[in-house]
């Protein structure tokens, strides 16, 4: 990896080690959200994908994802730019609008757990679909700005 990549290169540019290391770890986009049909608004809420593990807010199966969660979205640098759901401090979000990564990010602090004590991970938000029962809607934690 390259000296400072996270803000020296642009994302298309970036390394698959790289592009994997951006990401901050906050397990934020893998909580499922739901779409009010008749006035296209986008919900968000605290139902995790079930292959997250919520405590350490990461997929429990990332490599074999696809099989199980077939919708899972790749991020990549062409689509990143559509994907209006992913939260403000996305990394991925953020270095696509050539804005910095905050100081609590891994990659510039050197601790990957200040996310999680900084609360902006999933932890301490995210619950299971067995915990949230069927009910999506009783789990509706903001409106997402699209
Ligand atoms: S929201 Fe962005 S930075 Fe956070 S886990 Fe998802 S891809 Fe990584
Ligand atoms: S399959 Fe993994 S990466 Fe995809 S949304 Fe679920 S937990 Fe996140």
């Amino acid at each position: 990896m390259s000296d400072k990549f996270w803000q020296n290169k642009p994302l298309d540019a970036l390394s698959e080690d790289e592009w994997e290391a951006l990401c901050d770890g906050c397990g934020k986009c893998c909580l499922h959200k739901i779409i009010d049909e008749d006035t296209d608004i986008l919900y968000q809420t605290s139902v995790a994908c079930r292959l997250l593990d919520v405590e350490q807010c990461q997929c429990s199966n990332y490599s074999n994802r696809k099989q199980f969660v077939s919708d899972c979205i790749k991020i990549t640098p062409a689509n990143v730019e559509e994907l209006h759901w992913l939260p403000d401090t996305c990394a991925y979000r953020l270095r696509a609008a050539n804005k910095p990564l905050p100081i609590w990010h891994h990659l510039v602090s050197g601790k990957k757990d200040l996310v999680h004590h900084l609360f902006h991970s999933a932890r301490g938000i995210a619950v299971t679909e067995q915990q949230a029962g069927d009910d999506l809607e009783n789990h509706i934690i903001s409106v997402i700005e699209v």
